[in-house]
């Protein structure tokens, strides 16, 4: 049975009721585990209070600003999470950024800096999280990402970020390699398009979808609910001999030649 009663679940990466996050976070809560939950600080605490009221039916133990360019802030999340949880079981990492004129056009018009901002948010966070992490999963435990197809084959307009999710996928696997030998798990989840914050910065997202919609062997995309459904499985005991893996819940379009 997937149970994660008992396991405390760090989720990064909610920002509103469409992010996958929040579907993660919710199947997560229905399988028994305690919740921590980071928001993404800002100036006017707008992200705060929305998240705040969103997560509140899931009754998080904790409620955390993170911001994954601001290692104080990192080190200060994992210092609360030992001292009020004392070991971490889960951590989700499910969060990216890039500019949006970096995602669209020519791709090899991308700035130093616009390059630079898509791999250290989107891939180089996994390592600072796990780091942060790894002396606090003392009983083993599951790290996942979100990863996309676009950084295993070119998709229009995708751009740097399938380069910085080339990186994510990668990190996956020498992460995994690591962790391992404390039997923590690190996997990616390889989610079809789903109409998130995130996902509208990237230049034609609902062609993206309709092309899935026609062509995936479902017939249709994905839910947040079903990746979240993946997540759990990832995240419990049923999940405990596989480590290192990108596992696509795409309604199988990754299989398609045509
Ligand atoms: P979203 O906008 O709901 O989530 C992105 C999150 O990243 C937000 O919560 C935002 O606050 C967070 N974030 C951005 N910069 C941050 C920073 N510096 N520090 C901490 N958090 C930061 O969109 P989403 O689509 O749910 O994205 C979640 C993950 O899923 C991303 O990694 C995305 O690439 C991946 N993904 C999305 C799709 C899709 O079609 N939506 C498909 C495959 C993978």
């Amino acid at each position: 049975m997937l149970d994660l009663t008992g396991k405390n679940a760090l989720v990064t990466g909610i920002a509103n009721n469409r992010s996958i996050a929040w579907g993660i976070a919710q199947q997560l809560h229905q399988a028994g585990a305690n919740l921590g939950v980071t928001f993404l600080p800002d100036e006017r605490g707008r992200y705060e209070q929305k998240v705040r009221e969103l997560v509140e039916p899931l009754a998080p133990s904790l409620f955390l600003p993170c911001d994954v360019q601001q290692p104080e802030q990192v080190t200060a999340t994992f210092n609360t999470v030992q001292e009020k949880w004392g070991k971490l079981d889960v951590l989700i990492h499910c969060l990216a950024f890039a500019s949006k004129e970096d995602l669209g056009g020519d791709f090899s018009r991308v700035s130093v800096d616009g390059f630079n901002l898509a791999l250290d948010v989107s891939a180089y966070s996994l390592v600072s999280l796990c780091a942060a992490a790894k002396p606090l999963m003392t009983d083993g435990g599951s790290v996942v990402t979100l990863t996309y197809l676009g950084g295993a084959r070119v998709v229009p307009n995708y751009n740097v970020m399938g380069i910085a999710k080339a990186a994510l996928e990668m990190n996956v696997r020498y992460l995994a390699a690591e962790l391992g030998a404390q039997n923590v798990r690190v996997n990616g989840i390889s989610a079809g398009p789903i109409r998130t914050l995130a996902s509208s910065a990237v230049g034609g997202i609902l062609d993206m979808i309709h092309h899935v919609e026609a062509v995936a062997p479902l017939k249709r995309t994905v839910t947040q609910t079903e990746v979240g459904n993946a997540a759990a499985f990832l995240c419990s005991d049923l999940a405990s001999g596989i480590t290192g893996q990108i596992l696509y819940v795409d309604s199988g379009y990754s299989i398609m030649g045509m």
